[in-house]
């Protein structure tokens, strides 16, 4: 695809916009995501391609992950700093991609504060954060002053390494807004104490960076426009601060939303689209420059809708970009269909993240790894049968077919999408939709025989004179051998999430992998996507802000049946979640009464319940439907068939191993097999 053609279908989203001296040529911005790549091996090459790649695709102006003005602002140790002319020039090599590629780029300034994970942690004052062990040691006021120059001495090495600006980093709990909260500054000097006082240090950061720098480099602040936490700022305080950046030199406000010790989840699957925008809406109204919107907004459709209505000016998206660097230039062409949907799982962006390693995507395993996929056309066509459409068979066939093997995907059920058509029925995750209407029309586009209700067989490979073989066939529920398995209350999570059997009032579930909590997410909320006022409800949100943070009284849903959760292993239930995603779930089913018990041994299941002893005690859980979610086997029966067959026969996915399989690793495999024939 080349240039974005001028306002063809969203005519808000890609009209351009004025932002300081700067006229940009849409209304998307690649918003700032640590990646971690840094801690790789060529990092600057890779970083260059990543970037790259993304300003070709047509995003007006991409911000990076945050880089630290000083030794005590790094998050952790080996986080990027750029505090030296040597790491200035390091950086010219994204610089210099990206505007190749037709895009902008601010440098993000982050100093972390009281979330430094190392020994230098200094912060406001000595008020420890709940999500760090270390305490920090509060700045001095001569610190104080330091630190601002650092900020500066940052954003002039940013302008040397050619970056178009810089975005200050005053959300998300970080020390600027360390110092704006009460919650985190009880000084008595000039910095602590009113809320002037309390924002001088962002507007101190803003004003000498813009007397330093004139008036063509680009000052974006992100201001936390919604704190979620008690002690956060009150809306006049956002206010105020909002116009004291204006005053003080910024071209453009970002908003985030929550910090990260918040209660509440801001970007996770379980938030609706788009839930933050009041928040920013509010902000708009505070000042006269630009303020984008962002946190889950992830089509050009609801971009264009949120801009059309003037709440904002334009729309930030992070994740999105990860998971389609080509998100603008398929809009533009009018081809929206056709953008790899970020489903907001945090799988491989987040939880890569907080566990220490490089991000990727879970839809687009090529994100952050852009330099390991060779895109040379293979040597030769070959003629490839894929057998089995979930998450693993549809990369495959999408990824070869596009590399310009021929490809005939067989489906022994009806539809396509494997487990991706039982995720989507999980309340919010019906995002997963997305992903599978995407991955259905690469089939499409890229002219893959797709053959439903069809049982491969020995013969039916045989017949198609295929060149090699992948068996994509997934996985076969494990049947747990415990006494009265076959009673009629035994239930197996794929029967209850399809609708084929329904629970009861009292249902125990066997197994708390992701799929058992999955299980226990649906039997409380159903099929249907929760709406933003009902998840302002649950998670104590108040969106007229009545108190500072924005929190309120949370309230929950009553309870329609009674819930309980079975492991045998003694570890906490549902520790092995995802980081990022694993909280809120453990929060949201403990809040709603669901029952977890760890270090169960399962005697028998009959009329009365489920019998169960732990530490040699037993007991009964009187209950009308057990469900089975106790992991799964790989289904290779066929593929141990086709071994006679002299073609060669490839496994991915949950066919090659089952155990801690999910859609991250499927379609890693898929699209790196695709890709490697
Ligand atoms: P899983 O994560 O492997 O969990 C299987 C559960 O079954 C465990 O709780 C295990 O606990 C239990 N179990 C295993 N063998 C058993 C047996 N013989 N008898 C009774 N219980 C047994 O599998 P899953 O829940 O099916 O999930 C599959 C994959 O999808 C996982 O990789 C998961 O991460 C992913 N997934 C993730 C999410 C999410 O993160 N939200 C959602 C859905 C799926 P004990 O051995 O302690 O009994
Ligand atoms: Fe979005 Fe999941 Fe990809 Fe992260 S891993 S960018 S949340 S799809």
């Amino acid at each position: 695809m080349s240039a974005v053609p001028e306002l063809a279908p969203y005519p808000t989203l890609l009209s351009p916009i004025q932002v300081g001296t700067h006229l940009l040529k849409n209304r998307v911005i690649m918003g700032s995501m640590h990646t971690r790549l840094e801690h790789l091996d060529d990092h600057f090459r890779r970083e260059a391609a990543f970037y790259g790649e993304r300003a070709r695709g047509g995003v007006a102006l991409i911000i990076t992950g945050g880089f630290s003005p000083n030794e005590a602002g790094r998050l952790e140790a080996g986080a990027p700093i750029l505090s030296t002319g040597e790491e200035a020039q390091n950086l010219t090599h994204i610089t210099r991609a990206v505007h190749d590629g037709g895009g902008r780029i601010l440098l993000q300034i982050l100093h972390a504060g009281r979330y430094a994970k190392h020994d230098h942690i200094v912060g406001v004052s000595e008020i420890r954060s709940p999500i760090n062990p270390r305490s920090p040691r509060a700045l001095t006021e001569d610190e104080v002053e330091t630190t601002i120059e650092d900020f500066v001495r940052c954003a002039a090495l940013a302008a040397e390494a050619d970056y178009d600006g810089v975005e200050i980093m005053g959300s998300e709990g970080y020390l600027i807004t360390q110092f704006v909260a009460k919650r985190t500054n009880n000084r008595t000097d000039q910095w602590g104490g009113t809320v002037k006082n309390r924002c001088r240090f962002a507007v101190e950061i803003v004003r000498r960076i813009r007397a330093e720098r004139g008036a063509n480099f680009i000052i974006m602040f992100r201001l936390s426009a919604l704190d979620l936490v008690d002690g956060g700022s009150s809306a006049a305080d956002i206010d105020y601060l909002a116009k004291a950046v204006q005053k003080a030199g910024a071209d453009i406000i970002n908003t985030g939303f929550g910090w990260h010790e918040a209660p509440v989840p801001t970007i996770a699957y379980h938030v609706p689209r788009a839930a933050w925008l009041f928040a920013a809406a509010r902000v708009k109204k505070a000042v006269s420059i630009p303020v984008i919107g962002s946190n889950r907004i992830n089509t050009p459709e609801l971009a264009e809708q949120i801009l059309a209505s003037g709440d904002v000016d334009m729309i930030s998206m992070a994740r999105p970009m990860l998971a389609d660097p080509q998100f603008v230039l398929k809009a533009a062409a009018g081809k929206s269909d056709e953008i790899n949907p970020c489903i907001a799982c945090n799988q491989a962006c987040l939880d890569h993240i907080f566990t220490d390693r490089v991000a990727t995507c879970l839809v687009n395993p090529k994100a952050c790894r852009e330099t390991e996929f060779d895109e040379t056309p293979p040597a030769a066509r070959k003629r490839v049968a894929v057998i089995g459409s979930g998450p693993a068979g549809l990369s495959f066939a999408a990824n070869a077919a596009a590399r310009g093997h021929e490809v005939v995907l067989y489906e022994a059920n009806r539809e396509t999408g494997g487990q991706l058509n039982l995720a989507r029925r999980i309340p919010g995750k019906q995002e997963f939709d997305g992903l599978l209407a995407y991955l259905r029309r690469q089939l499409e586009v890229h002219g893959v025989d797709v053959r439903v209700n069809v049982r491969v067989t020995p013969a039916t490979i045989k017949q198609g004179h295929f060149d090699r073989v992948i068996c994509a066939a997934g996985i076969v529920p494990r049947t747990p051998v415990i006494s009265g398995m076959h009673h009629p209350k035994v239930v197996s999570y794929i029967d209850l999430i399809t609708g084929r059997q329904p629970a009861g009032e009292r249902v125990a579930i066997i197994g708390t992998g992701g799929i058992g909590h999955d299980v226990a997410e649906f039997l409380l909320d159903g099929h249907d996507a929760v709406d933003a006022a009902a998840f302002y409800r649950e998670w104590g949100v108040d969106p007229e802000l009545a108190k500072p943070g924005g929190l309120a009284e949370a309230t929950t849903p009553a309870m329609t049946r009674e819930i309980a959760l079975f492991q045998r292993s003694e570890t906490r239930v549902g520790e092995r979640l995802g980081k990022s995603t694993g909280w809120i779930l453990r929060n949201k089913l403990k809040k709603r009464g669901v029952q977890a018990y760890a270090g169960c041994q399962y005697d028998r299941i009959d009329d009365a319940g489920l019998h169960y002893t732990v530490h040699g005690e037993s007991r009964t859980f009187a209950c009308d439907t057990v469900v089975i979610c106790a992991g799964q086997e790989p289904a290779q029966d066929l593929a141990r068939q086709l071994q006679a067959l002299h073609v060669p026969v490839d496994l991915i996915g949950g066919a090659r191993l089952a155990g801690e399989l999910d859609a991250k690793r499927a379609i890693d495999e898929g699209t790196r097999l695709a890709y490697s024939i």
